[in-house]
């Protein structure tokens, strides 16, 4: 990798940064970053603080002298994607947003190095134009590269790890400004470094394990989740990538399937009404549990399948404006379909008040410490959602304790209430990892509230 990032600024990114100044408060000044306070908010708005300022960092350079000449608590922020409390601060936000872009790629290997701040939907068609495409993406691609690695962030399939099992390389400035370049031979720090949490420094640049460029069908439909569940198996080795969606009050989910195709892009089947996650949501907000499930089976039955091609990355990843907030565990593969069939029970059962349909994935087993797919066993993730306008607590309070039951580890980026303790006990290389954050950072300038009760026994 290029001990230099590119900092020139284009004509194009010169605007970009003097209307972020404008409407933000912070802008840049010499090699030096200078701040104002502005306040920060997570995407689905559950998450605020009131930084005592902004670090708009252009190169990494400035980085450096940043973290050398100045003291306090200080956090990076990615996209603020994350509904878990891991940046809010007090202190300075670091924003890398400028560290951008495909910097360097070598197609023999088939990976590139990118600017840790580029948000994984701004790389598709810069990579598809060198003839790279990532191996897969998470359900949407606004996060940048630095904030999913550093949460483990993953999508769907049995032989896929998360974005973080195809980093091969990092340059990761720490909090005394060192300049740590890391790769499979360091690999002890290499594997904390690829699920970092923010917490052993800041990250600037970022290699990752692509391949050729190419083409997706993805095919959705729905069909009873007890057949799914059944079956799941069988379909996600058959697929490239198989994923449910169980349907709450439903004895349906909505079932998607990936595969790599040499057709030509466009809808092969177009279905008369589209199946749309919000079209299957449950009729009747007042209605008893039999009646909402009546409702949702018809709708359901008679949603149509659809099937369209495109190049990998506008196929994997999706958009997704309804804002919600989000729990997900990993839990062993062999036995979360029980899990799923408990959770959706429990809130028919308990007539708990959810629109939301679950998600249901598996994650191939992978090396970094802090993966959710840790270790040898494959894992499933299951998802529940929220709608933000709603407050999450009582749902989610409800469903934490079956994630735990099943050995459920849970998301770094999304809402879940465990400490140290707990955490130590799910991530066998937990210790391991506090141990290099200490030493990395004995100060502790980069740990928040929620870090602390994370890593602080
Ligand atoms: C609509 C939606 C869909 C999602 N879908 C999925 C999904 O399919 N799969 C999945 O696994 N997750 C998913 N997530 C979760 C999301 O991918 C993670 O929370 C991810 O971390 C968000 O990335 P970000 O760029 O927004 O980072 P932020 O949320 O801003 O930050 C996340 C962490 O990264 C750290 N960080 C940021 N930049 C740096 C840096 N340069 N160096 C070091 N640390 C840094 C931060 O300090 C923080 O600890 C989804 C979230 C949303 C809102």
């Amino acid at each position: 990798m290029k001990r230099k990032l590119r900092n020139r600024l284009s004509r194009r990114s010169f605007l970009a940064s003097s209307l972020r100044a404008a409407l933000f408060g912070t802008y840049a000044l010499n090699s030096r970053a200078e701040t104002i306070q502005t306040p920060w908010r997570n995407w689905s708005g559950g998450l605020s603080c009131s930084p005592k300022g902004r670090y708009d960092i252009t190169d990494e350079n400035q980085l450096i002298d940043l973290l050398k000449k100045t003291s306090g608590p200080i956090r990076p922020v990615g996209s603020g994607h994350s509904f878990s409390p891991l940046v809010p601060t007090d202190g300075h936000l670091v924003i890398i947003d400028q560290l951008s872009g495909v910097l360097e790629h070598d197609n023999e290997t088939m990976q590139a190095t990118v600017g840790a701040g580029s948000r994984l939907g701004d790389l598709g068609a810069p990579l598809f134009e060198i003839g790279q495409g990532m191996l897969n993406l998470p359900d949407i691609d606004r996060q940048t590269v630095a904030g999913a690695t550093a949460t483990g962030t993953h999508g769907t399939g049995v032989d896929f790890k998360s974005l973080s099992g195809y980093v091969t390389g990092l340059r990761l400035i720490t909090a005394r400004g060192e300049v740590k370049e890391l790769d499979a031979d360091q690999k002890d720090l290499f594997d904390a470094a690829r699920v970092n949490l923010g917490a052993l420094g800041i990250v600037t640049q970022i290699r990752m394990q692509n391949r050729k460029a190419f083409k997706l069908k993805k095919r959705e439909w729905t069909a009873p989740t007890e057949e799914l569940l059944r079956d799941f198996d069988t379909l996600a080795s058959k697929h490239r990538q198989f994923e449910i969606f169980p349907l709450v009050y439903s004895d349906y989910s909505l079932a998607l399937a990936i595969d790599e195709t040499e057709q030509p892009i466009g809808q092969t089947i177009v279905p008369a009404q589209e199946v749309e996650l919000a079209d299957l949501r449950p009729l009747g907000i007042d209605a008893l549990p039999a009646e909402k499930l009546t409702m949702n089976n018809a709708l359901a039955e008679n949603a149509q399948i659809s099937e369209v091609v495109d190049l990998s990355y506008k196929i994997l990843s999706n958009v997704r404006s309804n804002p919600f907030n989000e729990m997900e565990y990993s839990v062993p593969a062999n036995n979360s379909a029980e899990c799923v069939r408990e959770i959706l029970k429990t809130i028919y059962d308990e007539a708990i008040d959810v629109a939301f349909p679950l998600e249901y994935r598996y994650v191939s087993p992978e090396d970094p410490w802090l993966s959710m797919a840790y270790g040898e066993e494959p894992h499933a993730t299951i998802s529940i959602h929220r709608s933000a306008f709603e407050d999450y607590h009582p749902y989610f309070n409800r469903i934490e304790p079956i994630f735990r039951k099943y050995g459920g580890r849970p998301h770094w980026g999304k809402v879940h209430s465990l400490g140290h303790n707990e955490l130590n006990e799910l991530y066998p290389r937990f210790r391991d990892f506090k141990e290099i954050r200490e030493a990395l950072d004995p100060h502790g300038r980069l740990l928040n509230n929620h870090l602390r009760k994370l890593f602080e026994a």
